[in-house]
This record gives structure tokens, C-alpha cells and sequence, in this order.
């Protein structure tokens, strides 16, 4: 590709606001405009006028079809493809497409989760258009980023809280806005998600039942050599990857998706990708498609494009970091230091806002990044903790510390500091983003969240944030709105936030065991360890109240989504815990079994011919394979019994629970037994790729 057709290329599928305006009537476009930007809603004849020239576009494109879009709680996008044609008068066919068609879709609801409330509410779901994420065209189809929701309005899918969730932080953080005489019409969060993947070659890849069945090994002994180098990371990234990335771009350019920077990871075979920020509710649609797309090109390239969080057992797994910031549509970053003592201020109450929030919520961040995947990962040495903290950096910190004490800041006149009037002094940015170990850390100008797992969702996550900063902004602008003496209330708020908040903050290292006992003995953080433990917090009283406080959730939606959660974990589990039988049942033991007699024939036929031989390595080998093979039949027994008891329970809390205490462990009692006998089997019995084959399978 020459780079100079990149601008070119760069959003050619998408209708997006250069089409719009180009090709729609200055009545249309500015109708609309207000529609994307102001949540106005739009009228009939609009809608009809948009959807034409829409379709119009989409064929001149290549499109035959279209399709409501959209992000059920399965976790991958749906799609129903319908084509624009309507048969005419004449017997041919027309390419049509209505405003009603563009606005509400009606795809059949009943294949996709909804935790009960579908058959409590209404047996239909609807489809509704999302203007504000604009239109593109996918695979000859004009796909239409939509909600979905149950007929009495209640969400089935993560946009809608998403959107819900950056309304409740618009109207709050315009209240403080307000106060401090800052002009914006509007207040949105933006994001940058880093997104993390291995790359494995196709062929290696169809011979692992485990990675097409769950996404992830299952079995496995460790390579000789593994990322004990770390010489991956900005190392030199090979000729085939090379070639994928470049199409990947290419494809991400075309969606308009801004595909940025892309290195290789600490791991072997993994990789990163990071787009340029945009609007978190863009910037959702964008990952949820450069997920997708990423697989897409892997296979055009021969490869398999891993998103597991945790593929291979003591190699690191992916992440996705979560780059958070709010903004008014005046261009102003409320989380960047200013350069007045008024927009210092500001800064620092918005940083207290998220501080709080992080505190209070703890619970509602870490459930937002819990799956089965994920739970591989944090609190493993290779991701952050299961225990939410806020690292600040050193400045920040001590400026934080300053006015807290009611001390001067060093660096600054020897004066205390008084919010409002004095001016906190400006701090690089560049000296904020050393710990790597910390789950949500200031990078300067934003925050990063990155305790997420690589095939999450990002909407869980900022729903969450952006309702729980929503919530203190809320407390603060009900408390200085009434304020007699608005400098003096900031200051004292600001004061009283950092000390009560003071134990959220950290800039220690996170993956020590230290760290565990002061934060769970001496701070009171929670430390939430899996899924099962997390998840239900999604219904606790304080955290329900909030939710539904900023209309972000129903309760009926709260629970109907810890349900679907939870289903999810256990249901993956499950399937893995039946891949391993089969495996072990079908594969290894038979394999082990092929091997031992072999040894055994070799033993009695070495024997036969000399007296003097003593078969060392033989029999050593045969009685500590055939140990295995008996440790091996228990333990895959002991693993039916659990899943014969799991489809005993019904209840998804106590089947959880049970997956948490029981299965999982008899899961891992299994493959270290197997993992053993792979050491000590010859590779040529061995029935599955080993894991130097898979790391080291893209030359
Ligand atoms: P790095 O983490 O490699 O130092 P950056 O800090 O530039 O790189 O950015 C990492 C990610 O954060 C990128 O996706 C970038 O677009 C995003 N990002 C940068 N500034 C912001 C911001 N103000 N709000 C949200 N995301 C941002
Ligand atoms: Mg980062």
C-alpha cells in the first residue's frame, strides 16, 4: 500500500460526517448534526432523507445489504443481514431503504441472552439506530451501529448503559462546570483502548482441540524457552506478522478506525495494537470491530489471532488498557493541570471526583473487567492485583499531600496553598507512567484502567466509571452549589476528599504479597479474586442505588445482568472442563498407554538378549509414567463427577460458587499430572503440538 493514498483510504467506508455533510441538504445535515450532538431526536422525514442517501452510498460502495448492529451480553457484536431489495411492478427489484428501516430494527431477540428479562417484560427486542457511532460498511453490508433493548425499553446489550452512563456524567460534570464560569455545551469521556493478542499459525493452531473449543490451552508443559529473554518486547517484528499488520491497518483505515501504533509484547507470538482516542462510546464500537477484524485478516494471513486473556499457562497473558479521560466539546481535557489558578482548581476537583469514585466503587470497577479468562490473569504477576488503587506519581502525590497538611508545596511560593487563588504548580507528565503494576494510574493527562482482560468489552468498564465519577461530581455540585463562599467550600472539599480517600492511593508496587496484606489488613480494600466473587457485588445496595440513581441501570436490568455474568463464567468453565475429559480420555492416556508399551516391549526385548542390561531409563520412565496414568484416570474422574454435579445445580450463584471451589481446582490437579507425563513421553507420541510449537509457530 503507498502511504500516499492513506488519507484516501482513511474512512472510505464509512458514512461518516464528510459523506454527511457532502452529500445530504444543509436542512438534513444540520437536523441530524443536532441529533449526534445534542441527542435531539429526529423527525420522520429526516430519517427518511438520511436512510436514502445512506443506501445510495452503501450500493455506490459495493453494499447489497444492511444490518442493525449491535453488542448483545454474549460478548461479540450481532448481525442480521437484510438486502435493500423490494421486488417492483415491472418483476425486477428496487434498492430501498426507509427512515423507519435506519431508526428500529425487530431481529428475533430470543437467541440472545437476557438473564430473564425478556419473559418478564415483553417477548420481542428492538434494535434502535445510534447516530452518534456512524454507519460503515462490513463485508458488502451497511452495518448500522444500534441498542438493543426488550419492548418495555429495558437494555439487553452494553451500548445502551454505555449511553446512558455518559448522559449522567454530562449532567453532572456541566453543574461544576457552571460553577467555575467554564463555557461547554456538552461533557464527554473519551478513550484509548490498547488491545493485546498472539498470533498462532492456522495449521499448529486446528491440531489444538482446546484452543477451538474454549480459546485457550488447557494442557501443556512449559517450552525450554519461554519470555525469560524478554526480547520480544520492540524486538524486530517478523516478515508474516509484518504483512498482517499492514492489512490490518488497512482495514481498521477504511473503517475509520485510527490504528496508531502497533509493537510487539513481552511474550512470544504477542502483540499489541493501540488506536488514537475517541469518544468512549466510538471508541467502543472501533474495538469491538478491531477485534473482529484482527481475527479476520489472521486467517486471510494463515494465522490464528489468539484473544484469550490467558492462552498459555506461565506465559503472560493480554490485556487491554483502558485510557480514560473527560473533555467538553470546547476542547478543553478536564483531567490535564491548567495553567490558571481557576483551572487548576477544576482539574483537582475533577481528579478528586475519580479518586472518590475509585474508592467508593471499588467493587463495580473490578466486576466490570471479571470473566472466566480474565481471572487467569490479575493478581498472576503479569497484570495488576485483583485490588483496585489509584497510583498519582510522585508530583501529583506530593501536591495532593500539601494540601491535604495545609503545608507549602515545595516548588512553589512559601505560601499554603489556597485553591482557587493560588497556583498549584505544573508537573511533566512524562515522570507519571513508570509503575506498570498499578491497576488505574494518572498518566498526565488521563487515567488508565488496566485491569482489563484482551476479549473484554470496554463499555462494562466506563459504564461503571463514568457512572461513579457521574456520582461524586453529583455530591460536589450539590454541596458547592449552595455554598455561601464558593472558595473556601472548594477548598475545604478538595481537602476533605483527599484525606478520606487516602487509602485508595498507592504507588508501591502492586504485585507484591506486601501489598495484598496492607490493602486488604490495614487499608479495607476488597480484594476480589474471581469472577465468583466479584460478580454478585453488582447487586449491592450502595452500588444498586447509584447505578439506578444516575438511570443507568433498572434493577431488574442489575440483576438480570449479574445472572448473565455469572452464566457466562460458568458456562465457559464447564466447556473447558469437558474439552479436558475428552482430551485426556481420547488423547493423552491412549498416547501415554502407546508409549509405555513401547518402553515395556524394548525393556523385555533388551532383556531377552542380555542378562547384563538394567533398562535405567526404561523402567525409571515406565513406573513414573504409569503413576501418572493412575494419578491421571482419578483425577479425570474426579472432574466428571464435578460436571455431572454442576448440571445438577440450577442456581447460578451456588453453580458458580461450586465451578470457583470445585472445578477449577480438579481442572488444574488434571493438567499437572498430564503435564508431567508430556515431559517424560517421546514428541513423536505426544498426540498435541507442545507449546514451543505454538509459541514459536509464526517464523
Ligand atoms: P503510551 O501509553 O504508549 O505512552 P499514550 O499515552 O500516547 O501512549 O497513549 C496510550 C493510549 O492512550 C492511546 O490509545 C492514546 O490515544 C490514548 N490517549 C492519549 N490521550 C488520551 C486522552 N486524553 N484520553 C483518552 N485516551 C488518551
Ligand atoms: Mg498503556
Amino acid at each position: 500500500m503507498e502511504n500516499q493514498n492513506v488519507p484516501e483510504l482513511f474512512g472510505s467506508l464509512v458514512f461518516d460526517d464528510r459523506v454527511m455533510r457532502a452529500r445530504l441538504s444543509d436542512d438534513v445535515y444540520a437536523s441530524l448534526k443536532k441529533t449526534i450532538d445534542e441527542n435531539v431526536r429526529l423527525d420522520e422525514q429526516v430519517a427518511d432523507a438520511v436512510a436514502e442517501e445512506m443506501k445510495n452510498w452503501a450500493i455506490e460502495n459495493g453494499a447489497t445489504h444492511f444490518t442493525h448492529w449491535f453488542q448483545p451480553l454474549t460478548g461479540v457484536t450481532a448481525e442480521k443481514h437484510d438486502s435493500f431489495i423490494s421486488p417492483s411492478p415491472d418483476g425486477g427489484v428496487l434498492m430501498e431503504f426507509s427512515g423507519k428501516e435506519l431508526i428500529k430494527g425487530e431481529p428475533d431477540a430470543s437467541s440472545f441472552p437476557s438473564g430473564g428479562l425478556r419473559a418478564t417484560f415483553e417477548a420481542r427486542g428492538y434494535t434502535a439506530w445510534d447516530p452518534t457511532s456512524f454507519a460503515f460498511i462490513k463485508d458488502h453490508t451497511l452495518c448500522i451501529p444500534t441498542a438493543f433493548c426488550s419492548y418495555s425499553g429495558e437494555a439487553l446489550d452494553k451500548k445502551t448503559p454505555l449511553l446512558r452512563s455518559m448522559q449522567a456524567i454530562n449532567r453532572q460534570a456541566k453543574r461544576i462546570l457552571k460553577l467555575f464560569g467554564t463555557e461547554a455545551n456538552y461533557v464527554r469521556t473519551s478513550v484509548g483502548p490498547e488491545q493485546e493478542y498472539f498470533l498462532v499459525d492456522q495449521e499448529v493452531f486446528n491440531k489444538r482441540p482446546d484452543l477451538i473449543y474454549t480459546g485457550r490451552t488447557l494442557f501443556g508443559a512449559m517450552p525450554p524457552r519461554g519470555q525469560e529473554m524478554d526480547d520480544h518486547y520492540f524486538g524486530v517484528i517478523k516478515p508474516r506478522v509484518n504483512e498482517f499488520m499492514e492489512d490490518l491497518n488497512k482495514e481498521l483505515w477504511k473503517l475509520g478506525i485510527l490504528a496508531k501504533t502497533e509493537h510487539n509484547e513481552v511474550a512470544p507470538a504477542q502483540h499489541e495494537l493501540a488506536p488514537i482516542y475517541s469518544t468512549t462510546n466510538v471508541a467502543t464500537d472501533s474495538n469491538q470491530l478491531t477485534m473482529e477484524i484482527m481475527k479476520k485478516v489472521a486467517s486471510r494471513h494463515g494465522m490464528v489471532c489468539l484473544l484469550h486473556e490467558k492462552p498459555f499457562a506461565g506465559v503472560n497473558g493480554s490485556g487491554k488498557h483502558n485510557n480514560w479521560s473527560i473533555g467538553t466539546d470546547t476542547g478543553i481535557n478536564l483531567l490535564s493541570p491548567g495553567k490558571t489558578p481557576y483551572e487548576n482548581a477544576q482539574f483537582l476537583l475533577f481528579l478528586c471526583a475519580v479518586i472518590q469514585a475509585v474508592d467508593d466503587y471499588q467493587d463495580l470497577l473490578r466486576l466490570s473487567v471479571a470473566t472466566a479468562g480474565n481471572d487467569h490473569r490479575l493478581g498472576a504477576n503479569e497484570a495488576p492485583p485483583a485490588i483496585i488503587s489509584v497510583f498519582l506519581g510522585d508530583e501529583l502525590s506530593a501536591i495532593l499531600k500539601a494540601i491535604k497538611e495545609d503545608k507549602p508545596y515545595e516548588g512553589t511560593e512559601d505560601v499554603v496553598m489556597k485553591l482557587g487563588v493560588h497556583s498549584i504548580p505544573s508537573f511533566s507528565r512524562d515522570t507519571t507512567d513508570r509503575n506498570r503494576t498499578s491497576p488505574f494510574a494518572f498518566t498526565g493527562n488521563k487515567f488508565e484502567f488496566r485491569s482489563l482482560g484482551s476479549s473484554n468489552s470496554i463499555a462494562c468498564c466506563n459504564i461503571m466509571l463514568n457512572a461513579s465519577v457521574a456520582e461524586s461530581l453529583k455530591q460536589y455540585a450539590d454541596e458547592l452549589e449552595g455554598a455561601a463562599d464558593f472558595e473556601t467550600a472548594l477548598h475545604d472539599l478538595i481537602k476533605r476528599v483527599i484525606t478520606d480517600h487516602q487509602r485508595i492511593l498507592f504507588d508501591g508496587n502492586g504485585y507484591g504479597d506486601e501489598w495484598i496484606k496492607e490493602a486488604t489488613e490495614v487499608r479495607g480494600l476488597s480484594n476480589l479474586k474471581t469472577t465468583a466473587d466479584a460478580m454478585p457485588h453488582l447487586l449491592d445496595e450502595k452500588n444498586k442505588k447509584m447505578l439506578m440513581e444516575h438511570k443507568v441501570f433498572t434493577e431488574a436490568e442489575l440483576q438480570s445482568r449479574c445472572e448473565i455474568m455469572l452464566e457466562n463464567y460458568v458456562k465457559t468453565v464447564n466447556i473447558e472442563g469437558n474439552t479436558m475429559v475428552d482430551m485426556v480420555r481420547k488423547n493423552y492416556l491412549p498416547a501415554i498407554e502407546r508409549y509405555l508399551f513401547r518402553l515395556a516391549e524394548t525393556t523385555s526385548l533388551m532383556k531377552s538378549v542380555s542378562a547384563n542390561v538394567k533398562c535405567n531409563y526404561e523402567v525409571s520412565t515406565m513406573e513414573r509414567l504409569s503413576e501418572l496414568t493412575d494419578h491421571i484416570l482419578d483425577s479425570v474422574k474426579a472432574l466428571e463427577d464435578d460436571l455431572d454435579k454442576f448440571k445438577s445445580l440450577d442456581d447460578v450463584f451456588e453453580s458458580s460458587a461450586f465451578v470457583r471451589d470445585e472445578m477449577l481446582p480438579s481442572m488444574e490437579t488434571l493438567r499437572g499430572y498430564v503435564d508431567e507425563a508430556e515431559m517424560l513421553t517421546s514428541q513423536n507420541d505426544w498426540p498435541f503440538p507442545s507449546y514451543g510449537q505454538l509459541l514459536f509457530s509464526v517464523k
